[in-house]
């Protein structure tokens, strides 16, 4: 990683590679295989599965802006998810925040159980609860702050000092934040995912994983298993991705400062009984954000009065978008229990509050006025 700020480095992925042209925008090779110069010889590249010139870019590019050693990309989120949880071992337990991505709760429960993968889940703003959880045979925390749908913080200088003590890896998903505004591993993190299908590729456009390791010897065991069970990102995402990060410090922060106002109108409104946001100062993560990251991000969650009234709003949107996922330009709004979260038990879903009362937003870089004007007439009698 240099010294040089966040935007700059964003914005220089791949500028002096093309060496042959010396294109600014580094070019998409498509080549599945390359000639070898002789036998026994090669330019680097051999398959396009094992490496290719575009996703190099892209994969020193991220690893640069997480600060790690490694960065590899795969085909979606998931991908890389399944390709990290491939490197333990039947027997091995994890421990996961318990306001997680319900697909990463899927592919647990329904994949990786059966091949003897145990999982718990826990609330990890908690680190007490974090440290009941861990039992002989826990090999792996996966934490995502702030939380997915309702945004809790967990402390991560605690909980990579913990991993550090249990001898454990410890994974964090920094799909909401970035390392626009908040870098794991200068926290003790060892591994770095995210799905790059939201703010990382930022226009509701591409699918996309990413995992950063810290250390060269687990990026290496990575890439083996990247390598040997293939879920690549193809050449021509890389080179749409490598576009999109370019603009991710200043679209993230636009996010920011749009989500903060519309946090702050919702919090007034009559018939919204409670906003999560950490950047609110009465939310239980304020302070702890305002220690291990830049900003609060621009997703939000908040509670209406009854479920009617989260099902009439939803279908009354007319700017915002009632969709799934997140990050992108356009403002986004889901219901948590009934989509993202719908593989999460019910009884779960109950306890972790995540209700038909309860709604997403992605808040995107529209003009705060007219995301809020959409809001008011959507919650209107
Ligand atoms: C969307 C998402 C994923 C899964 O990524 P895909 O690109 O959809 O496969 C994982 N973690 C978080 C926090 C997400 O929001």
């Amino acid at each position: 990683m240099s010294n040089r700020n966040i935007s700059t480095r964003s914005v220089q992925i791949g500028v002096g590679r093309d060496e042959q042209t010396g294109g600014i925008s580094f070019p998409i090779y498509p080549s599945a295989t390359y000639r070898h110069p002789g036998v026994g010889q090669s330019t680097g590249y051999d398959y396009t599965r094992s490496g290719n010139p575009t996703r190099d870019v892209l994969e020193q590019g991220i690893a640069d802006l997480e600060g790690g050693n490694r960065g590899l990309v795969f085909a979606s989120g998931m991908a890389a998810l399944t390709t990290l949880f491939l490197h333990f071992s039947a027997g091995d337990h994890l421990v996961l925040s318990e306001d997680l991505y319900g697909g990463t709760y899927r592919v647990l429960a329904d994949v990786f159980g059966k091949f003897g993968l145990s999982a718990t889940y826990v609330d990890t703003t908690d680190t007490a609860a974090v440290e009941a959880a861990i039992t002989d045979t826990t090999r792996g925390l996966l934490v995502e702050t702030p939380g997915n749908p309702l945004l809790g913080v967990s402390d991560l200088e605690q909980l990579g000092e913990i991993c550090r003590r249990h001898e454990m890896l410890f994974i964090v998903d920094n799909t909401f934040l970035t390392p626009a505004l908040q870098m794991p591993i200068s926290f003790g993190a060892d591994v770095v995912v995210h799905s790059a299908t939201k703010y990382l590729g930022g226009h509701s456009d591409l699918c996309a994983g990413v995992l950063v390791a810290k250390d060269a010897e687990l990026g290496e065991r990575l890439y083996m298993l990247q390598n040997a069970t293939g879920a690549i990102l193809p050449p021509q995402e890389c080179w749409l991705l490598i576009r999109s990060l370019k603009t991710l410090p200043l679209r993230v922060q636009r996010h920011c400062e749009t989500a903060l106002t519309v946090a702050r109108w919702l919090e007034r409104h009559p018939k919204v009984e409670k906003v999560f946001y950490p950047g609110l100062e009465n939310h239980p993560g304020h302070e702890l954000s305002q220690k291990q990251a830049e900003n609060f991000g621009g997703m939000l969650s908040f509670r209406t009065a009854t479920a009617d009234l989260a099902a009439r709003a939803l279908e009354r949107l007319q700017l915002i978008s009632f969709a799934e996922s997140l990050g992108g330009a356009e403002s986004l709004m889901t219901l948590p229990a009934v989509q993202t979260h719908a593989d999460i038990p019910e009884k779960e879903r109950e306890r972790l509050g995540i209700t038909d009362t309860l709604l997403r937003l992605s808040v995107g870089l529209e003009e705060a006025d007219d995301i809020i004007a959409d809001l008011e007439q959507a919650l209107a009698d």
